[in-house]
């Protein structure tokens, strides 16, 4: 389970305090497929990168499993991130000089595990989004929507629990967004807890679960019969 309980996030705005999340607390079990919904500015991508480790909260605390991640050092986070999750961004974040294998091989940089290794495990994650034929592709020579997909993968590499995206459709033409979704959708049925941000309704009609935020606050948690 994914316990958030009190959470706020304050940045210092000259004199003043801004409350990007007020005092959230939230339970999301694993194995759910979430969305994280709300007006722009809201404070959906500070929530799920608080709930991802890649930000700490100002105040509350943020347990996955029972292990208080906002207590994590930097070093320990870092780590932490790298074993149990994997994020997906609108922007792909791909490496454009490097091939897709060596995109989704990157992860694996600092696991200590052989190069053959590597390449078996990062073969295995592009085979999962359908991808074994671009292997050598740049990103470049690859649709939008195969780049998300080599995103995906490489996120997938270290077989993390929890999959993190944020707008992952949101570059992406109204076609490829929908297998995008697909293919998470089949990630989620495959046992991946999926926590996805979005400003599209018909997409988190997908998720299980739909998390409402306004200004900083959780104005409704509902539930999709799906
Ligand atoms: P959303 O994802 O819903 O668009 P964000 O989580 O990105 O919203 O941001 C929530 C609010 O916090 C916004 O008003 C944004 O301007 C503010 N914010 C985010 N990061 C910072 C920062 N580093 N310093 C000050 N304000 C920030
Ligand atoms: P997104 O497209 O995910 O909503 P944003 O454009 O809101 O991203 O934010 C991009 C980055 O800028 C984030 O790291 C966020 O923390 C930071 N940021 C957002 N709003 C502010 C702000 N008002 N002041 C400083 N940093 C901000």
């Amino acid at each position: 389970m994914i316990e958030l309980k009190h959470i706020s996030k304050i940045y210092q705005m000259g004199k003043e305090e801004f409350y990007a999340l007020n005092d959230i607390d939230l339970n999301i079990n694993l194995g759910d497929f979430v969305a994280i919904v709300g007006p722009s500015g809201s404070g959906k991508s500070t929530l799920m990168h608080i709930m991802g480790g890649l930000d700490k909260p100002t105040k509350g605390n943020v347990l996955i499993e029972g292990n208080d991640i906002s207590q994590f050092k930097d070093k320990r986070m870092a780590k932490y991130r790298s074993q149990h999750t994997g994020f997906i961004f609108q922007n792909f974040n791909l490496e454009p000089t490097q091939s897709s294998l060596e995109n989704v091989m990157m992860p694996l940089i600092f696991s200590g595990v052989s190069k053959s290794k590597r390449i078996e495990m990062a073969k295995r994650s592009l085979e999962m989004v359908g991808l074994l034929n671009k292997l050598n592709n740049k990103p470049t020579e690859l649709s939008g929507g195969q780049r998300q997909r080599v995103a995906i993968a490489r996120a997938l590499v270290n077989n993390p629990k929890i999959i993190f995206a944020d707008e992952p459709t949101g570059n992406l033409d109204s076609n490829s967004g929908t297998q995008i979704m697909e293919l998470l959708k089949d990630l989620n049925n495959k046992g991946y807890t999926v926590i996805m941000v979005t400003h599209n309704v018909e997409q988190a009609k997908k998720a299980n679960q739909v998390i409402t935020i306004k200004d900083g606050k959780i104005e409704k948690v509902s539930k999709n019969e799906n």
